[in-house]
């Protein structure tokens, strides 16, 4: 018998949803957006003037594919143009994996938790969720490696992590990538690259070169302050990048995005001394919440994690009283976006309270 309606794939059931409802501003006074782990920085006065300039011609269809962006990154990275591919943002980037790369059955390795969209790619494809835990706030390599099956057709790794803001850098990386057999794609989120400090910092331009099996992620959403904008890009082995772009969405980014990230390319010393400002903040911002008993591990992105388990919720919502808006993850900890100054000094205040009022 036919059904009495139009239903939509089974597999969409078992699917989260994405965006978790956003903390709410208190009726009065400021408040900061520190759950999305945006930029705080408003975009650069020649940015907005270049978005200005290209809003003059939205009554044209952008290329099929950005190519003027496509050939600048591809001179600045090093890297053919066939290796490049563009999305809108980092996340349309995701879809195309899940179309291009994923088939039902297939088994998806990822830590949890981890980069929100990856049970949904995951699911949306028809394949199975293989999801390690973290062991301290950092992926288990070796219990990821061990977790890879005949039937594991990719490994989604965000370095650094999202939530947690840790990192397993150079060396653990290359040897985690060393076990994963060839035929299982490899997707390397670096979507906080440009935050990262340590000296033992991989590179995944490096890194992709001498292995068609990793796809490299990374975004104009966070150090150069484009979330708005929604561009993002990859880099692969043409067989890959090839297969990804079959599935991309026909003119995904925008005239306006493209030229904003031009631009952007351009003016990276201007955001990336913002970006320094970030992670100088990010230090001071550790410094004042870690204590003996008061867990902050270390981050290489632009937010925190505060491990706060049971507290979680009693924390979160009395900082969203207070007008911090940070995202909670309830019974696991909060992540807690680097801000402007005024909001750190805010969140650490508010943080302070809490601690001498328990
Ligand atoms: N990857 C990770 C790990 C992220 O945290 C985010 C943003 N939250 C994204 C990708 C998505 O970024 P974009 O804006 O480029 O879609």
């Amino acid at each position: 018998m036919r059904p009495s309606a139009p239903a939509p794939r089974p597999e969409l059931s078992g699917i989260p949803a994405y965006v978790p409802k956003p903390p709410r501003p208190p009726a009065a006074g400021p408040s900061h957006r520190l759950f999305l782990n945006e930029n705080p920085y408003p975009p650069l006065p020649s940015v907005r003037e270049v978005i200005a300039e290209a809003s003059a011609a939205t009554n044209r269809y952008p290329g099929i594919f950005p190519e003027r962006l496509i050939d600048a990154l591809s001179g600045k990275l090093g890297v053919p143009h066939s290796h490049v591919i563009t999305g809108p943002g980092s996340v349309g980037i995701y879809q195309q994996i899940g179309q291009a790369m994923l088939k039902p059955g297939d088994e998806v390795v990822y830590a949890w938790p981890s980069f929100e969209a990856f049970p949904i790619v995951v699911r949306m494809a028809g394949a199975i969720p293989v999801e390690v835990p973290l062991t301290g706030h950092t992926h288990d390599l070796d219990a990821m490696a061990a977790a890879i099956t005949p039937r594991t057709s990719a490994v989604l790794l965000c370095e650094p992590n999202n939530p947690t803001g840790t990192a397993v850098g150079a060396m653990r990386l290359k040897r985690f990538l060393d076990q994963v057999p060839s035929d299982v794609l490899v997707v390397l989120d670096e979507a906080y690259f440009e935050f990262y400090r340590s000296s033992d910092a991989p590179d995944g331009m490096a890194l992709y070169r001498d292995r068609p099996n990793l796809l490299v992620l990374r975004t104009f959403s966070k150090a150069y302050g484009l979330a708005g904008l929604r561009v993002g890009y990859g880099v692969a082995h043409p067989e890959i990048a090839e297969a990804l772009r079959k599935c991309a969405v026909p003119c995904g980014v925008s005239s306006i995005a493209e030229e904003a990230a031009l631009h952007s390319l351009d003016a990276e010393a201007e955001l990336f001394a913002r970006v320094e400002r970030i992670t100088a903040e990010r230090e001071r911002v550790r410094a004042a919440l870690a204590a003996p008993g008061r867990e902050v591990p270390a981050s290489e992105t632009n937010f925190l994690w505060l491990p706060l388990g049971q507290d979680t919720e009693r924390v979160t919502s009395e900082l969203e009283r207070h007008g911090v808006l940070t995202r909670a993850f309830p019974g696991d900890g909060a992540r807690v976006t680097v801000g402007e100054p005024a909001a750190n000094d805010l969140l650490i205040e508010v943080a302070e309270q809490l601690i001498r009022g328990r």
